[in-house]
């Protein structure tokens, strides 16, 4: 599935009352993507918050608790527990 800009223009037409059948949905928590429909492709058609965890968040250090906020100063993270971060 592709979501073109035609498609994503419909679903913007028509988001009020039939949200879900069409907008994009993410491939790894299968929940539709509206906040950030337009960069879906750029975030391999996931939510920002997904393609965080998946790919961004300290994914590459086994001893990293995904509860710790990471480097990137956007990490969700890092709101909910400020002094997470570092070890
Ligand atoms: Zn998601
Ligand atoms: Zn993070």
């Amino acid at each position: 599935m592709t979501a073109t800009p035609g498609i994503l223009h419909a679903a913007a037409m028509t988001a009020h009352h039939h949200a879900s059948l069409h907008l994009p949905v993410c491939v790894r928590c299968g929940r539709v993507v509206r906040v950030n429909a337009d960069l879906y492709d750029t975030f391999e058609r996931m939510h920002w918050v997904c393609f965080h965890y998946e790919f961004e968040h300290a994914v590459g250090d086994p001893d990293r608790d995904p509860d710790q906020a990471c480097d990137d100063p956007s990490c969700p993270m890092r709101a909910r527990f400020p002094e997470s971060s570092g070890h």
